[in-house]
C-alpha cells in the first residue's frame, strides 16, 4: 500500500476516477494531494502534486463527491 510523502505518510494513496474525465489518478486520502508525478520525497506543488479540488476545479468539475469514484 502505498502512502504519501506530501504529508510524511500520513495518509494512503487511493485510486479515484474523475468521471467526467474517464481519468484515474492517484489522490491521498489525508491531505487530498492528487499526485501528477511518481510518488516522491519533497515533491513540488503544481510539478509533482496539486490539490485535488484545485484539479477538478481546472477542469470545470464541481468539487462534489458524485463527480468521482474510488477504484480501490
Ligand atoms: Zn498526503
Amino acid at each position: 500500500m502505498a502512502t504519501c510523502p506530501r504529508c510524511d505518510h500520513q495518509g494512503v494513496i487511493q485510486l479515484v476516477r474523475i468521471k467526467k474525465l474517464g481519468q484515474v489518478v492517484n489522490v491521498c486520502e489525508e491531505c487530498d494531494a492528487l499526485w501528477l508525478t511518481e510518488l516522491k520525497e519533497t515533491p513540488v506543488y503544481g510539478t509533482d502534486f496539486v490539490d485535488f479540488s484545485s484539479y477538478l476545479e481546472e477542469h470545470g468539475i464541481p468539487v462534489d463527491e458524485a463527480e468521482w469514484e474510488q477504484v480501490k
